[in-house]
């Protein structure tokens, strides 16, 4: 069995290069990331193909949406020195691998994997009948095993993905052994606590919502946002007492506020002694405090383009020699 017991576990994640990013990103991933860097050897990528599975009918945006994913990775604080960041489309193997995997893995075990009937039911005006679209989890097999990633972090509903990515290495180590060893190892679900981030309709915050704060939103924008975000609806008058717990800007107060604002709130929303709007300005406060940092950084990184490249260059060239390494195992142990 490989192994690597006597260095860091290695983490591999990606998202998709949607375009700039919101804050449910990253309360929900990135946020983890950052503070994994030390912890662990981590690859994160840019899933550009990933993205083509159901937005291939229009790929005007993909490159930029791809460089706005990693400039907020890079605002968010992942460092090039100790993390491995990359586009999913500059290293060429994953692709190889994936044409490998498809080449094992049952029709049955692709079309019951829960997100495909769902998403294919929800995203109506897209056609994700292709093979594309019900072969990605084969996709996300390759670009985890392709580094023999340890774990992979994801929230409780995506565990079902790394499962089939566990079915997917035994079953091509159950045919194919190099040297009498495995190939792969079977990475683990490592759980991320996914802090509840409404967006501001009160929905999961989402892009397909259109209910998002972005990490790059200027203060006002961020303020009149939240403006508009909807609340307790037992708060219809400013006397009406309300909870923090079943409304939205209450959930955003549990995430990015102190705990002596969270008091406040607890006890003025309670008694209805603070209005809404003066509630919702500190949540805004509270959330600026968080991005600022963020935007700063940002705006540093925009302002070296060549940097960013270079980033990005040597990124592509660590996780290639990985990749590539496992290649080399595969196709012997393939026998091609
Ligand atoms: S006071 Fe704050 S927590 Fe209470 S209902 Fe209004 S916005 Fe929500």
């Amino acid at each position: 069995m490989t192994s690597r017991s006597n260095q860091r576990k290695r983490v591999l994640s990606g998202m998709r290069s949607t375009g700039k990013l919101h804050l449910g990103n990253f309360v929900g991933a990135l946020d983890n990331w950052v503070r994994m860097q030390d912890q662990y050897d981590c690859f994160f990528f840019v899933a550009d193909w990933h993205a083509l599975t159901t937005d291939y009918a229009d790929t005007s945006r993909i490159k930029e949406n791809s460089m706005e994913v990693l400039l907020d990775w890079l605002a968010a604080g992942l460092d090039p020195e100790r993390c491995t960041m990359f586009i999913q489309s500059h290293v060429p193997q994953h692709a190889e691998l994936h044409l490998l995997f498809s080449m094992i893995t049952p029709l049955g075990w692709l079309e019951r994997v829960p997100t495909y009937k769902e998403q294919r039911e929800n995203i109506a005006e897209k056609d994700l009948s292709t093979y594309g679209f019900l072969g990605y989890p084969v996709l996300q097999a390759a670009d985890i095993l392709i580094y023999k990633g340890d774990f992979v972090p994801v929230g409780e509903d995506q565990v079902p993905h790394v499962e089939l990515t566990r079915e997917i290495a035994r079953r091509f180590n159950m045919f194919y052994t190099r040297k009498g060893m495995y190939v792969f190892p079977e990475p683990q679900p490592l759980l991320t606590p996914a802090a509840k981030l409404p967006g501001t309709d009160g929905r999961k915050m989402s892009k397909s919502y259109g209910n998002t704060i972005l990490l790059t939103d200027p203060e006002p924008v961020v303020r009149q946002k939240l403006k508009t975000m909807v609340t307790d609806p037992a708060r219809v008058r400013r006397t009406d007492p309300g909870n923090p717990d079943v409304c939205p800007v209450g959930d955003l107060h549990k995430v990015f506020s102190t705990p002596e604002t969270m008091a406040k709130v607890y006890e003025g929303c309670r008694s209805a002694s603070i209005g809404c709007i003066e509630c919702k300005g500190w949540a805004a406060d509270s959330i600026l405090r968080e991005i600022e940092p963020i935007r700063e950084r940002r705006a540093h990184y925009e302002a070296q383009p060549q940097l960013v490249t270079e980033i990005l260059a040597a990124g592509a060239q660590r996780a290639r020699h990985f990749a590539e390494a496992t290649m080399v195992e595969v196709r012997a142990a393939i026998g091609l």
